[in-house]
């Protein structure tokens, strides 16, 4: 934390492990998490009301603090979740379950044969028939 005068610079890094569950195979994994963190606080006017403020031309960069008490929680938080992976993946290469019967690839193949075709697209496939008729 630095004091600039009128307010106090907070910078860190938040350093931990979060649990998340991949995306293609849904597995829980844990991975670490590295999160940059910086925030602005300056003290509240005093004699506002707490949580006044935001009168000030750059209020949205300063969080106001109360009773010479900084509590950083809520902007770590924020940055935190800013940082987290929208689609977790347990290894970049997962291969994901299987469309057909839900196996989970990464455990090796389940027998469903390469070639069968989505339900989906069948219908797609007879009218390819249809024109090469
Ligand atoms: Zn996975
Ligand atoms: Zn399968």
């Amino acid at each position: 934390m630095t004091n600039t005068g009128r307010r106090i610079v907070a910078e860190g890094r938040l350093e931990t492990a979060g649990r998340f569950r991949c995306s293609r195979c849904l597995e829980e994994f844990r991975h670490p998490v590295s999160v940059p963190f910086s925030a602005e606080y300056q003290a509240a006017p005093s004699g506002g009301e707490p949580g006044q403020g935001g009168e000030t031309e750059d209020a949205d960069e300063v969080v106001w603090y109360h009773d010479d008490v900084i509590d950083t929680a809520e902007e770590i938080r924020q940055s935190v979740l800013l940082a987290l992976p929208m689609k977790p993946l347990c290894a970049e290469d997962c291969p994901g379950l299987c469309p057909r019967c839900g196996h989970n690839l990464k455990a090796g193949p389940c027998g469903c044969t390469l070639d069968d075709v989505d339900p989906r697209l069948s219908a797609l496939k007879d009218f390819k028939a249809d024109l090469e008729s």
